[in-house]
């Protein structure tokens, strides 16, 4: 079988290094705020662009402790507004709601499956606060139109990076990488992820050194100082293990995400079935970190059983999409996302990874041009 993404043989590529410095955090008898994760924060802020990477436990905490603290630092409110995709992996929501912030669904882009940036102005209020991007399936989501938007209402702009990592951004001029894009962002190292680590972590980027500060100490029990206790925070820390192996992995993202796009390229160049859309080849290559390769057809359902039943193994990025989920049953009534609604219908996700061969890619090709 082919697999969709073959974790085991992912971290096979770097195992002498990932056992190496395992052995080392058993020996040092140091677990959690070290050394490590230290040494990560400034290797991440470098690689990202940014001032201040504070890590804590998973991505849905960046995204969540990014919130609190624009609320411990009197910016948001309950009930305050965020635009946020409505087609986005529900982390991205619950970060919302669980902060008691009132999530507003803006329908994405049929080609991107991002935001429809021409869509937010419309969904702007005076209770709006942010302007939370997805960066879905590891597509850069930006346009000077975006930050305009943000500044001309005052607006925080918040990235969801968990499936970008490593993506570039062209803004004009300046050659940057998501998560240094707006005011804050959540990061994931959840295993499956680009840079994934052996376990679940996650980190916040910002060039907000008091934002910083404040994820921080939310992020520790609410606590700047051992014992003194600002805020009801939680506990939300990366591993010295994760940060160890985290390391040793961002070392190789760049070089392992460009086997992506050329993974994605191959798919693009040579799968010739007019029922299947592709996902739209970037101009500027680099925006793009091909963590999932989301194709499109009316036929999803088939072709999931066809790519299945041929030893292909296939994914849906989402199934079902947050307005309909039963966990938020009666929050959008009377709103239609039929763009959304599309997306999750016919979305079908191929193998994408460092380590899918060229033999196994121009099978799935092969099955793909025969689908009918
Ligand atoms: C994975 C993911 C998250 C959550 O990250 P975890 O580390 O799994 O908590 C948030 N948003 C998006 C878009 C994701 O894909």
């Amino acid at each position: 079988m082919i697999k969709f993404n073959d974790l085991q043989k992912i971290n096979a590529l770097h195992a002498d290094e990932l056992k190496r410095v395992a052995a080392e955090v058993i020996d040092s008898g140091w677990f959690l705020q070290g050394e490590r994760v230290a040494a990560f924060e400034k290797q991440f802020s470098e690689f990202i662009g940014v001032k201040n990477t504070v890590t804590c436990a998973n991505g849905l905490d960046a995204l969540h402790l990014i919130l609190r603290a624009y609320k411990e630092m009197g910016i948001m409110t309950d009930g305050d507004e965020i635009i946020v995709p409505a087609n986005t992996f529900i982390a991205t929501i619950l970060a919302i709601t669980n902060n008691r912030l009132k999530p507003v669904l803006v329908e994405p882009d049929i080609e991107t499956c991002n935001i429809n940036i021409e869509e937010i102005e419309k969904h702007i209020t005076s209770h709006t606060r942010a302007i939370m991007i997805v960066h879905l399936y590891g597509r850069a989501c930006w346009s000077n139109k975006l930050d305009a938007l943000a500044k001309k209402y005052n607006l925080k702009l918040i990235e969801d990076n968990a499936q970008a990592v490593g993506a570039y951004c062209f803004c004009g001029e300046k050659h940057r990488r998501t998560g240094s894009l707006g005011d804050a962002a959540g990061n994931s190292f959840y295993p499956g992820k680009n840079l994934g680590a052996l376990g679940d972590s996650g980190a916040v980027t910002t060039n907000d050194n008091s934002l910083a500060k404040t994820v921080e100490a939310l992020g520790n029990y609410g606590s700047h100082k051992k014992y003194i206790s600002e805020y009801q925070g939680l506990n939300s820390r990366m591993d010295e293990i994760q940060a160890a192996f985290l390391s040793v992995k961002l070392k190789y993202l760049d070089e392992e995400n460009e086997t992506r796009r050329r993974i994605a390229e191959y798919y693009q160049m040579n799968t010739k079935n007019r029922k299947i859309y592709l996902p739209l080849s970037e101009r500027d290559r680099e925006s793009h970190v091909y963590h999932l390769f989301v194709v499109r057809t009316e036929k999803r359902d088939e072709l999931l059983a066809y790519l299945t039943d041929n030893g292909v193994q296939v994914l849906i990025h989402y199934p079902v999409p947050p307005h309909q989920q039963r966990a938020y049953a009666g929050c959008w009534d009377g709103q239609h996302f039929p763009v959304t609604e599309k997306i999750h219908r016919e979305v079908l996700s191929l193998p994408i990874s460092p380590v899918l061969e060229a033999a196994e890619t121009e099978r799935i090709v092969k099955l793909l041009n025969r689908f009918e």
